[in-house]
């Protein structure tokens, strides 16, 4: 893939390894900056250290309402960062326009997505906790941008989620600029048919559109659209095939082997009997092979 083709994702800038932390010290995610970094271009942001507060740091927590936490020092209460932390995360909302995902830190008061811890008055942790104060000013902004935490991309199955609709989100923007006809919509949804099944069958049945996919398919959802797509083999393959193919899918609703293997004797046979129809779904491939997502869940 050709630098100029990748989608572009933001990131906190301590997860590539950046020493921007309020202790001059990074949280480097080797997921992101060795395996992810060979297909999407990140952009680095750092919130604190962009609105001055310079490394090291004193560290800053949120407090009050968890709906609307203030952002202030944990040594001097009366440093108060809420407004230029938002204001920040407004104006790279605004300068940003062309990201297809971002992937926040975990846990930090100004980039955490959720669970951030928000103290009250007397110093313990609300319940449940809140968003970062820069996280939140930017996906106000961009509210279907598909954005994660970088902690929770060590599960296969959000980790196949996150990128997944990266991939979706970049292809949409690329219609977007190419000028979005009454076709090319039309043809992006068919595109999509079965992935939107596997994500999210209410989305679908309501012909709904692709927010659908933030919900995390499941062995079930993937059994569903594996039977609807192995149908459209059921005249030009033998009854040995078929009864292979049925196995195959059942174990991997069982568990038994990950979704790649029942995917890969679907293309298999589509290689030898092609659809035109079934060609054109990116459920087949929504991502790049050598990502292996599919051999994990
Ligand atoms: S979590 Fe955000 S604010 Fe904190 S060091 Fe990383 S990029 Fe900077």
């Amino acid at each position: 893939m050709s630098s100029t083709t990748k989608p572009k994702i933001a990131i906190s800038a301590c997860l590539l390894g950046e020493n921007v932390r309020f202790n001059g010290g990074h949280k480097q995610s080797l997921l992101c900056s060795q395996t992810l970094a060979d297909y999407f271009d990140f952009v680095p942001l750092c919130p604190e250290v962009a609105i001055g507060l310079g490394i090291p740091r004193e560290p800053i927590r949120l407090v009050g309402d968890p709906a609307h936490p203030q952002a202030v020092g944990t040594v001097h209460r009366e440093l108060n960062v809420t407004q230029p932390l938002d204001d920040y995360g407004q104006q790279m909302a605004s300068e940003h326009t062309d990201l297809c995902g971002y992937i926040f830190m975990q846990k930090s008061p100004s980039c955490g997505l959720e669970r951030v811890k928000v103290y009250r008055d007397n110093g313990t942790p609300v319940d449940g906790g809140g968003r970062g104060i820069y996280a939140q000013a930017f996906c106000a902004r961009h509210p279907n941008l598909p954005v994660e935490e970088d902690g929770r991309l060590n599960d296969p199955v959000l980790r196949e989620n996150f990128l997944t609709r990266v991939f979706v989100y970049a292809d949409w923007q690329k219609q977007l600029a190419e000028g979005l006809t009454r076709h090319r919509l039309l043809a992006f949804h068919s595109r999509y048919k079965y992935l939107l099944m596997a994500h999210s069958p209410a989305h679908y049945k309501s012909l709904g559109h692709l927010t659908g996919l933030s919900q995390c398919a499941t062995r079930g959802t993937h059994t569903n659209v594996l039977q609807h797509i192995s149908g459209y083999l059921k005249q030009v393959i033998s009854a040995d095939d078929k009864q292979e193919m049925q196995t195959v899918i059942g174990q991997y609703r069982q568990g038994i082997v990950p979704l790649v293997v029942p995917l890969t004797l679907l293309k298999h046979h589509f290689r030898q009997h092609p659809d035109r129809y079934i060609a054109q779904q990116a459920y087949l491939q929504p991502h790049p092979e050598n990502l292996s997502l599919r051999n994990a869940i």
